[in-house]
C-alpha cells in the first residue's frame, strides 16, 4: 500500500496500575464540575461504582447505572432525560463496550440538541464534542478508542436491528485505563471480549482502507493479546498478564479507530442486535470462520497475522499461512473455554436464512475486501457456524 488517508483522534490517555485513583485529579483539572456516570449492574455490585462515586463525590451529579449490552434506544432516552436534566459538562463511560457506547450515544444526542457551532463545523473528521465522553474500559472490547457507537432499535415489525453512528465527537477525550478494573472480570467475559480484541486487530490488518499506523498497532496488538489472554483467563488475579492484555485491548481499539472493519464485525453485530448474542460469544464463533472464508483472496494479509502469531515455516504458501492462523484462533478458542457454536447461544436454525438476508445487506459486512456473493454463501457460512 503506497497511499493512504487516516484520521488521528485526539485523545489523552492514561494507562496506570491505580490509575482510577487518579480520576478526580484529571476531572478537575479540565475543568469539568457536572459528571454524569454510564454504567451497569455488574459495576454497582461489584464495587467499581461505588469507588467512582466516592472519588468524585459532588462532582457526580447523575447516573444511569442499568445499561444492557448494545444499548437499546429506550434505555438511552431515559439516561439521555436524566443528563439533560442534570446540565452535565462530561459523561463518563465505566465498564465494557455497552456502557462507553451509552455515554458516546448521551455525547452526540446532546451534541447535536446544542446545534452546530459553526455551519460546516460539524463534518471536520477532527470535531471535537462540547459535552466529551471519558472512558474508563472494565474489559478488552476496545470501544474506548474509537469514533464509533451502536444502539438497538426495535423495527416498525417488532425485530431489533443495531445501528452503527461514526462522528469523531463521540472519540473519548480522556481515557482510563487500570488493570486493577479487570481483575475480577468473569472468566467468560475475558475470553470473549479478549477474542473481540484480536478480531479487531485481524481485521485491521485486511480492512480496505488499512494503513501502515493501523496494520502495526494491529500486529503488536496481537503479540500482546496472544501471549496473555489465555493466562488472564486461567489465573484472573495475575495483575502481570491482566497489564499485557490490556496493552494489547489498547492497541487493538487504536488499530480499529481508523479503518473499516469486515465481514466478521459485520456478521457479530448482526448476530448481536438481531439474535440477542452476546458481543463477546459472536465474536469467539464467527472469527475462525471469517479467517477462512478470507483466507484465498486476502492470504497476504493473513499470513502477517500468522507471523505475529509466530507460525509458519519458510516454504509455506500465504494461503497455508493464512489457514494455519484460522486454526491456531479456533484452537485458542477451544482452549478458552468459550461458545464455538451458534446453536449453544441460542440461535435456533431456523432463524439462519432471516440472519443470512440481513447479513448481505449490511455494511459493515459489505466493506470486506473479499465480497459475499449472495445470501447462499451468507447462509453456508452460518452453517457451518451453528
Ligand atoms: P458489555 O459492555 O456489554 O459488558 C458485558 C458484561 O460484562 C456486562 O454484563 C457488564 O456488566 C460486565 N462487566 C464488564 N466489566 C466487568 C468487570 N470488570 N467485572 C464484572 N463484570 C463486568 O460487553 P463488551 O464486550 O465490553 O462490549 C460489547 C458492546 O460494545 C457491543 O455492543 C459492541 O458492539 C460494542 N463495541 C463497540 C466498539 C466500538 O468501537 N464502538 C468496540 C467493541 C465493542
Amino acid at each position: 500500500m503506497t497511499s493512504f488517508h487516516m484520521t488521528v483522534q485526539s485523545q489523552e490517555i492514561v494507562f496506570e496500575t491505580g490509575a482510577l485513583e487518579k480520576l478526580s485529579a484529571l476531572v478537575e483539572e479540565r475543568g469539568w464540575k457536572r459528571l454524569f456516570l454510564c454504567t451497569t449492574s455488574h459495576l454497582r455490585q461489584n464495587g467499581h461504582m461505588n469507588k467512582v462515586e466516592d472519588l468524585l463525590g459532588e462532582y457526580l451529579v447523575a447516573a444511569y447505572d442499568e445499561v444492557e449490552p448494545h444499548v437499546p434506544d429506550h434505555q438511552l432516552a431515559v439516561a439521555l432525560a436524566r443528563a439533560e436534566e442534570a446540565d452535565i459538562d462530561a459523561v463518563i463511560g465505566l465498564g465494557g463496550g455497552s456502557p462507553i457506547g451509552m455515554a458516546k450515544a448521551v455525547s452526540h444526542e446532546l451534541e447535536t440538541k446544542l446545534g452546530n457551532p459553526k455551519p460546516g463545523e460539524i463534518s471536520l473528521p477532527t470535531q471535537q464534542a462540547r459535552i466529551p465522553c471519558i472512558a474508563i474500559p472494565t474489559t478488552y472490547a476496545g470501544s474506548e478508542m474509537t469514533p464509533v457507537y451502536g444502539v438497538t432499535r426495535i423495527q416498525k415489525d417488532g425485530s431489533a436491528l443495531k445501528e452503527t453512528v461514526r462522528d469523531a465527537r463521540v472519540t473519548p477525550r480522556l481515557v482510563l485505563y487500570d488493570p486493577e478494573l479487570t481483575l475480577n472480570l468473569p472468566e467468560t467475559l475475558t475470553s470473549t471480549t479478549g477474542i473481540n480484541a484480536l478480531a479487531h486487530c485481524i481485521e485491521a490488518i485486511y480492512s480496505r482502507t488499512r494503513n501502515p499506523i493501523s496494520t502495526s498497532l494491529a500486529l503488536r496488538g496481537i503479540h500482546y493479546i496472544w501471549h496473555s489472554l489465555l493466562q488472564c483467563a486461567t489465573d484472573a488475579k495475575d495483575i502481570q498478564a491482566r497489564t499485557r492484555m490490556m496493552i494489547g485491548a489498547h492497541l487493538a481499539g487504536a488499530a480499529l479507530a481508523s479503518v473499516e472493519m469486515g465481514l466478521h464485525h459485520g456478521i457479530c453485530h448482526v448476530l448481536g442486535g438481531t439474535a440477542g448474542v452476546p458481543h463477546g460469544a459472536a465474536n469467539s464463533i464467527v472469527l475462525p470462520h471469517a479467517m477462512r472464508f478470507n483466507a484465498d483472496v486476502l492470504s497476504g494479509e493473513l499470513a502477517l497475522v500468522a507471523e505475529a502469531l509466530g507460525l509458519g515455516t519458510n516454504n509455506a504458501s500465504e494461503q497455508d499461512l493464512a489457514l494455519q492462523a484460522s486454526d491456531a484462533v479456533f484452537d485458542l478458542i477451544a482452549k478458552l473455554n468459550v461458545p464455538q457454536q451458534l446453536r449453544d447461544v441460542g440461535v435456533k436454525e431456523s432463524l439462519l436464512p432471516n440472519l443470512a438476508e440481513i447479513i448481505i445487506k449490511n455494511n459493515t459486512v459489505r466493506n470486506n475486501p473479499k465480497p459475499l456473493k449472495g445470501k447462499k454463501e451468507a447462509l453456508d457460512l452460518l452453517r457451518a457456524a451453528w
